[in-house]
């Protein structure tokens, strides 16, 4: 119903509104407006906000006048979109918590949550909209046949239809976590009649299968997808389906976490320790950890999976302490075999190679059989450096720490940091000797090399051997990501080179063998959580060989090391996760890291590495007596590991407590600390700053 149908108040309504305002701008509060009609928290309005109109959220409304300032100064609302029902008040409740927990204003979160294109609509086009929408009545669907579960998945069923709190499906890769998620959906579906259930995924351009199992399942109509690859047309579309309840299954990324669902009754975050879930810009939010409080807060009873192979430690720990509910899932399908490791110790083969001579032997058995390999190196481009053997002149980026990437197919030196790119220079830039040469391999040279190694070889009908790669440079975007996908599974291509993209969650049925090439960096890098990572993508690399059982020989997981002694790789042979976990987590806690403590990152970024420390150490300053008295500790001033990239300087500072309390208590007020210092004169330079809570990398 268009809004000039209501009928005027006698009195009038005061409204709290969330309006988009512009970034960075200081307005933390919802601002007040006045309106004429029927008017109630949730609904979405129009408003002016300066000269423009712009999209709200009434967060509260009141019929007494506010006495805080004029009333005479208060603008009316332009336009009620009554046409939507309201959000729910869980759903504002979710935006005002993550706002408040994650350092930003409620604004911008709802207005980051909020389909882009609903902020140009008025009541006339957006009554049009919904006409579009079919009103095909999904309350319904009906689920194809499931497999008959086996025993774990049974029990983890009835888990999660009984659990008190988040359950943790702690299962093998291809163990039949997708299969539970498809029958715990389904049983909520078909006990609750207006039921919905929110499956999140880490990248939804590498999951097209497990959209395509659910669709499989439940058909399309019931169903909608919301992620960043959408035109906005159709992130509107599916926005909508779910907030009108038509939608009775959303499958989405991180932002999917916000989607308005009504009655949502079941929360599935699949590969739950992936990185992807917590966001890098905005309001840096974990959609993990938001989906959790979502589920707990909302009215309606909400059961929480996290399912994984390799939890994250901060889950692991909750599961060890009782928070959440673990059940084990350890056995592959199918009788699908674990691979065995097999460990190449660098020391031990001739210098600088980067396939050793056993496992290119067994690289070459593999492919006389008929079998698929799968090579990992964590390098993307032909070399990551170049240098000059005369002088001590190196493919350093002007503009960033680090260096331009050799890219051979276009002979180019490109930063894979501020993206600028510059040809090949012929000689040294520096003394003009011609000799400069490429350091280090990268999967574009990989890929050369295995060709050059292998060229003899056929395939059993004769033709050459394909040797496909694919990475950042490759695949672009998902749609040629999948395209080439597509190729490896239908077996066409016998070996494929490529970065940790193609590790996740493809079902690669012809694999009998994966190697990762290089991953020593990861072992003694100074990011605490680099041994977790390797070892959840060496757990999730191997579990893509194998899992066509009827492979005549056993599936191998190869690792060259320089250190083969290191424990990690002695719970990865047993593919002991719980192992590693304790071990990781008995680590953690004799050196005071998370889980143990809690995090928040201060970061600026300004013209020069001193104006952004200078600024932070005001901040420091301004918030030391504070931290003193939480027992918040307020780490010195350092510029990031990256200090520099695309010519801005950055610094940061970490903040560590014992509690979350506490380092909120002390962040409540940081905020508008930093707006009022950037304002000031320790500000100066300062292009922007940010708060990350809880952060993934330091
Ligand atoms: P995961 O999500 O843990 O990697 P999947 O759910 O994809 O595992 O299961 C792996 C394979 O086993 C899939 O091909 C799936 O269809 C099959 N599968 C799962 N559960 C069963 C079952 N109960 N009976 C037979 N096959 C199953
Ligand atoms: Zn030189
Ligand atoms: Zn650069």
């Amino acid at each position: 119903m268009p809004a000039t149908a209501a009928a005027n108040l006698t009195k009038p309504i005061w409204a709290q509104v969330w309006v988009s305002t512009p970034r960075h701008s200081g307005l933390q509060a919802a601002l007040t407006y006045r309106c004429d009609q029927h008017l109630a928290a949730g609904h979405l309005v129009r408003v002016k906000l300066g000269t423009r109109q712009v999209l709200g959220v009434v967060t509260a409304t009141q019929t007494q006048a506010p006495s805080d300032f004029p009333i005479d100064g208060i603008k009316g609302i332009e336009e009620v979109l009554d046409a939507l029902p309201p959000l729910s008040a869980d759903w504002r409740q979710l935006i005002s918590f993550a706002a408040r927990y994650y350092q930003r204003s409620a604004s911008e979160v709802a207005m980051a949550a909020l389909p882009p294109a609903l902020r140009d609509l008025d009541g006339v086009q957006l009554a049009r909209r919904l006409k579009k929408i079919d009103h095909v009545d999904a309350a319904s669907p009906t689920p194809t046949l499931g497999q008959t579960l086996t025993k774990d998945q049974r029990a983890a069923l009835e888990a999660i239809a009984s659990a008190d709190r988040p359950v943790l499906l702690f299962g093998a890769t291809g163990s039949g976590k997708t299969e539970v998620y498809l029958q715990a959906a389904q049983r909520v579906l078909a006990q609750q009649a207006d039921a919905q259930v929110l499956v999140m995924v880490p990248e939804i351009n590498l999951t097209p299968q497990l959209i395509a199992r659910f669709e499989a399942r439940f058909g399309d109509q019931a169903l909608a997808v919301l992620h960043s690859g959408l035109t906005p047309a159709q992130r509107l579309k599916h926005w909508l389906r779910a907030h009108l309840g038509q939608a009775r299954i959303v499958l989405g990324t991180r932002v999917s976490v916000f989607a308005s669902l009504p009655s949502l009754a079941l929360v599935i975050v699949d590969e739950e320790h992936d990185p992807s879930y917590k966001s890098q810009d905005g309001s840096r939010f974990s959609a993990r950890d938001l989906a959790i409080y979502r589920a707990r807060a909302q009215q309606r009873p909400c059961a929480v999976v996290l399912g994984s192979a390799t939890p994250a430690l901060e889950t692991w720990h909750a599961a060890q302490t009782g928070r959440y509910l673990r059940v084990d899932m350890p056995e592959r399908m199918g009788g699908a075999a674990w691979p065995a490791l097999r460990l190449v110790d660098m020391q031990r083969q001739p210098a600088k190679a980067t396939l050793s001579p056993p496992l290119l032997a067994a690289i070459a058995s593999r492919v006389d059989a008929g079998e698929q390999c799968l090579l990992l190196l964590n390098r993307r481009g032909y070399a990551p450096v170049l240098s000059c053997g005369a002088c001590a002149w190196k493919s350093q980026c002007p503009n960033c720490s680090a260096f331009r990437v050799f890219h051979k197919i276009d002979r180019s030196l490109r930063c894979h940091h501020c993206g600028a790119s510059q040809s090949v220079p012929r000689a040294c830039p520096d003394c003009g000797d011609q000799d400069i040469a490429p350091v280090g391999k990268g999967t574009e040279q990989l890929q050369e090399h295995v060709a050059q190694l292998l060229g003899d070889m056929r395939r059993c009908d004769g033709t050459p051997l394909r040797i496909a790669r694919i990475d950042a440079d490759t695949a672009p975007n998902g749609e040629t990501l999948s395209a080439q996908l597509q190729a490896v599974h239908t077996g066409e291509v016998d070996i494929l080179v490529g970065t940790q993209m193609v590790a996740k969650g493809h079902d690669f049925r012809r694999i009998g063998l994966v190697a990762a090439l290089n991953p020593d960096s990861a072992l003694y890098a100074s990011d605490f959580r680099a041994p977790e990572r390797l070892f959840a993508l060496l757990m999730q690399a191997g579990g893509r060989a194998g899992r066509d059982a009827q492979q005549a020989q056993a599936p191998e997981l190869w690792v060259q090391t320089w250190s083969p002694d290191h424990p990690l790789f002695a719970a990865l042979r047993d593919h002991d996760y719980a192992r590693f976990a304790q071990d990781e987590l008995a680590q953690r806690q004799v050196a005071g890291l998370p889980p143990f403590v809690f995090q928040a990152l201060l970061r600026a970024e300004a013209k020069t590495q001193a104006q952004a420390q200078t600024f932070l150490l005001a901040a420091r300053q301004s918030m030391w007596d504070a931290a003193q008295q939480l027992d918040v500790t307020c780490f010195p001033v350092v510029p990031m590991a990256m200090a520099k990239v695309a010519n801005i300087e950055r610094a940061q500072m970490l903040l560590e407590a014992d509690s979350r309390a506490k380092l909120q208590h002390l962040l409540s007020a940081a905020g508008e600390t930093l707006h009022a210092l950037k304002r000031g004169t320790s500000g100066r330079g300062v292009v922007r700053w940010a708060i990350d809570v809880d952060p993934l990398s330091i």
